[in-house]
Order: C-alpha cells, then structure tokens, then sequence
C-alpha cells in the first residue's frame, strides 16, 4: 500500500516532478495478506476466492470508510455488486478519502441520484442485438458478450445494467448462436470479445471461443476487452498467453485510468502479453478525482508506452444511471488533450471520443487546430499557438499558385 510523497508533506511537487512520482512502478505489496503463501497469492483462484465483497469486510479492512461509502456499499448489491481482489485492494490509500483507485471500486451513496438524461444502457446495446449477448451496431465488427463477471466491478460501468447480474438482467449468451450469426454475416471480419471480462474464462473455455472464431474465413481479426491485466495480473500466466499466441491477429484492449494501476506486477503481466505477439492498446474513461488532470493523464499514458501498450481511446464517461458523481466535464477533457498533443510523444496521445447517447457511436472530440478553410488553403495552429497557412490542393489539380497570390480566406 502506498500514497504519493506529495499527499504525505501535504504540499503539491512542480508538475515535473509530480509527473515523475506518478511515473515509478511500485509493486501493490501484500498489505493485509502478509501471511499468506506466494504461491496462494500468485494463484488468480485464490485471489477471485477472497475478493472484498460486502461492507462489514470492506470496514473491517477500512476503518476510514466514510459514511457515504458504507452506505453505498450496503446498496450496491442491488444495483452493481462490490468485488475489490485483494491486489487491487492494497493499492487503495485509506488515509484519502479521493483516492483515485478507491474512488473507482468502492460504491457510494450517490450512486442512487439518477438525473432525468441518465440511462441503463447509454450505448444502445440491447436494441442493437439480433441475437442474445451480440451487439451488431456497424456494419463490419461487432461485440460478443461472453459473461457477465468482473474480477472487480467499476462504479461508472458502461454495462452495469447486466454485469455482476445484481439488478436481475439475467444475462445468458448463447455462444452457438452467437457464432452461427457472424459465420452467416460476412460483412463482420472484426469481433471484439468483451462482457464481463472474457478472460476470467479458463483457458479451454476462452480457447473453445477463439477457435470457433478464428475457423470462420471472413474474421479477419479478433479483440479481447479486459480490465483483468490491471485487476489480477495474476491470471496472465504463461499457459494464457500460449493460448492466445495461437490465434493472431488478436489483439487486447486492456482498461486502466490512473498511473498508480500500472504496478511492476501489471507491467509483468503485460510484458508476457507483448511477448506473446499480441498488440495492446489502453481505453480510460475521463474520471473526476481519477484522472480529470494533465500531470495524472499524461504520467498514466506515458507509463502505458513503458507497458508496451498504446493509449487508444480516452471516453467521456457515459451517461450511466448514478454516475454524475464520477463525470468529469468535457472542458476538462478537452484541456487536457490540448495539453497532450505536442506535449509528449504522438504514440502517448489517444483518442478523446464521446460515445453518443442512445447509441450514435463514437465522436471524437478534440481541441480546434482548424482555423479557417477555404478553397485555396487551411488556416491551422500547432500546439504552442503558433499560426500557420497551409495551400490547398485543388482536387486533382497541381498547385500553380504561390500561397501569397491567394485571397484571404474567410474565417468560419
Ligand atoms: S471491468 Fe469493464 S465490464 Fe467489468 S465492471 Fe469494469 S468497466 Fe464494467
């Protein structure tokens, strides 16, 4: 269990040096667990087995749990079920009560405020799913629900209507089914396996899946989405990794929204991912006491290149129902790509997109580097300010002007 230094003096470090604190790997330590074996705590069983699951064992382990918190939890099980391994327990900071890893696991009381534009299901997903557990929104790709289990549970989920099963959606894919629709499409060549978290499957289970996929000649590609590699790094064991290897291109969306995540044993359990061949890319969601920062996005993405993993979407928080509490704006989001682009390495920069309510799809949304734009020429800025003309091709026509014999633009 660690706090960073600068909580610790009570003073806030130049954002240099910040930015370097939030950059060391730490391990999460053994913390309450110290008497049990390594190989009991190196066993992801032994980990799912003892997850902190109810308030009496969450107070008994956090006495500092504020009344919110208590309250919260006592309700959560009617709504998105607590689950905290204990791993990811040990990187909560009980001393801090906007901890940004407690601030994401443990349930509040406000999740019970639902505002009138808050929805169960922001992204659409049940009226886009011809058959139970796929979701066939774009022509070409679609999403494959293989469970409705988290190692942890996420207060802000996007699925939380149907994960953890705790508000009664009875989930209940039907994988034969959910195959026999992407053989008969062959416009889908991209299949995304998410849920829940696929790889809390065993091997055989996970490997039944892939190959039934991998066997139909349109799929040209296969993702995994997993918060596991962040929440039991420990379930990334070589044989997983065997497993996977076999059945390239695949590629893993991991999900991971603060630098304190990325520990020496989450970094391990990447490194035997990328060593394995499969490509891996970061999706965060935009959290206020998380991640609603530039020194803490910045130190967190660059941290994920040390990872091997490339920063891929950054989202604005759905519109889950009970979530305003954890919502940044898209102000802040906005700032803080203005404060990535240029700033740091182009692979560090991900993509800020919104997920239009109701199901719209991805939008992405960035600062306005686009000035003007005419006919003749694009009127653009870089990252400091800086004010540049940039001549207009003509469609299919050379250039034949010098950019100082065009007209002004008109500004829009
Ligand atoms: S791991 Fe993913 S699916 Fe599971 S609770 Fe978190 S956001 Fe939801």
């Amino acid at each position: 269990m660690h706090s960073d230094t600068s909580r610790e003096s009570g003073e806030e470090p130049p954002s240099g040096q910040l930015l370097n604190q939030l950059k060391e790997f730490r391990t999460a330590g053994r913390g309450f667990w110290s008497n049990v074996s390594d190989s009991e705590w190196n066993d992801w069983h032994w980990q799912l087995k003892h997850r902190i699951t109810t308030a009496e064992q969450l107070q008994r382990l956090m006495p500092t749990l504020a009344p919110e918190e208590y309250d919260g939890t006592k309700l959560a099980n009617h709504k998105l079920a607590l689950a905290i391994t204990p791993y990811f327990f040990n990187l909560i900071d009980p001393a801090d009560e906007y901890c940004p890893i407690r601030w994401q696991v443990i349930p509040r009381i406000e999740e019970t405020d639902t505002a009138s534009w808050e929805m169960t299901d922001p992204c659409g997903e049940d009226s886009h799913s011809p058959v139970p557990g796929l979701v066939h929104r774009y022509p070409d790709r679609v999403l494959f629900l293989v469970t409705d289990r988290c190692a942890a549970y996420c207060r802000y989920c996007t699925r939380s209507r149907l994960v953890s099963n705790a508000s009664g959606y009875d989930f209940h894919p039907e994988f034969d089914r959910q195959i026999e629709y992407i053989r008969q499409n062959k416009a889908v060549r991209d299949v995304l396996l998410s849920g829940g978290d696929p790889l809390l499957f065993s091997d055989e289970k996970l490997e039944y899946l892939l190959s039934q996929l991998r066997a139909i000649p349109h799929v040209e590609f296969l993702r995994i989405g997993t918060r596991i590699p962040i929440f039991l790094p420990q379930r990334i064991t070589p044989e997983l990794c065997a497993t996977l290897k076999k059945y390239h291109p695949l590629f893993v969306s991991i999900h991971s929204n603060h630098p304190r995540e990325l520990t020496t044993e989450v970094r391990d359990a990447l490194g035997r991912l990328a060593d394995a061949g499969v490509p891996l890319g970061n999706q965060s969601v935009l959290l206020r006491h998380v991640n609603d920062d530039a020194t803490v996005m910045k130190a967190h993405l660059q941290k994920l290149l040390m990872c091997r993993v490339k920063p891929y979407y950054i989202y604005q928080c759905d519109l889950i129902a009970g979530s305003a509490h954890l919502r940044a704006s898209v102000r802040s989001g906005i700032q803080i790509m203005e404060k990535l682009r240029g700033h740091t390495t182009g692979y560090a920069v991900p993509t800020y997109v919104i997920d239009a309510p109701g199901g719209g799809g991805k939008v992405p949304v960035s600062p306005e580097y686009v000035l003007s734009r005419n006919a003749d020429r694009v009127v653009i800025r870089n990252y400091e300010g800086k004010i540049f003309e940039y001549p207009e091709a003509l469609d299919g026509t050379p250039l034949f002007k010098s950019p100082k014999e065009i007209e002004e633009p008109e500004l829009v």
